[in-house]
């Protein structure tokens, strides 16, 4: 039904006056067409004097929006089932059998609801990873963060109250200079739409870096690491854990164990790639 206002009950005089009385005297139609020609054809110039290029084998073309190409995009390894539903390690050396619980998620061993990864920590982008965290290299953040959000549309996760990077201890932050897991989480939660804290939880002790540690001995250097500062209240909330590799998942856990402490009822985690034990 239209009413008196309606664009499409206005007569055509009225519609002319309308545009005279507003300095205008194009159709607005017009310029709107005119002003996206005008970005598209910015924007294809400045595809043309700076091509895209790819994240994964660093040639251009074949990237229409994104960060990966075609080809780079179809030869990573994603993480698909079948998987443990809790934790998400996948079964690569089963393709055939259903999703099923791991040996670790039937002994109750994660803090956490549940955990998925991208991508197994393999190939090229285990080398972006280890350029962005290791080596500085800042500009591996967008393709990465570009990866997170894809392991989360396919988690099934429902929507977190808040988004927390796991915390570097204040000593390594100042070696690092930045926390990997703190630019990820927010460059993510930037592109979802959804909120973040970089404080609400902290890493209370120094522990050892874990590379060179098994799993128990990972549990027990990061036992008891980790506490919720008081300001925000998230008590019955529902928080996205996000981290650059899930290892072992011994430090998402305690991070979990923490907030769950604090009143926090569901906890989920959420990581670019996922090693699996040799
Ligand atoms: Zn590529
Ligand atoms: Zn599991």
């Amino acid at each position: 039904m239209y009413t008196e206002n309606s664009p499409k009950n206005r007569l055509p005089e009225q519609e002319s006056r309308n545009r005279e009385q507003s300095g205008c005297t194009e159709p607005r139609s017009t310029i709107a067409h005119i002003g996206a020609g005008l970005r598209l054809a910015g924007q294809s110039l400045l595809d043309l004097c700076f091509p895209k290029v790819c994240a994964g084998c660093g040639r251009t073309g074949d990237i229409s929006e994104g960060f990966w190409c075609g080809s780079c995009l179809d030869s990573i390894p994603w993480i698909a089932s079948p998987l443990c539903p809790r934790c998400g390690r996948p079964f690569t050396d089963s393709p055939d059998s259903p999703d099923h619980f791991c040996g670790e998620c039937l002994k109750s061993a994660f803090h956490f609801d549940a955990a998925r990864s991208a991508l197994l920590h393999s190939g090229v982008v285990r080398e972006r990873v280890h350029e962005f965290k290791f080596g500085g290299r800042l500009e591996r953040l967008p393709p990465l963060s570009e990866l997170l959000r894809s392991a989360y549309r396919s988690s099934g996760f429902p929507r977190p109250d808040l988004v927390l990077p796991v915390p570097l201890h204040v000593r390594r932050l100042k070696e690092r200079g930045f926390n990997q897991s703190g630019l990820l989480a927010r460059e993510f939660s930037r592109k979802s739409g959804l909120e973040v804290s970089h404080v609400l939880l902290a890493r209370r002790h120094w522990t050892e870096p874990q590379t060179r540690l098994n799993r128990r001995q990972r549990l027990k250097n990061v036992r008891g690491a980790f506490e919720v500062h008081g300001g925000m209240d998230v008590k019955g909330g529902r928080v996205l854990l996000v981290d650059d590799v899930y290892t072992t998942g011994s430090t998402l856990s305690e991070c979990a164990r923490a907030l769950k402490k604090a009143g926090v009822r569901e906890v989920f985690a959420l990581t670019v790639t996922r090693a699996l034990p040799d």
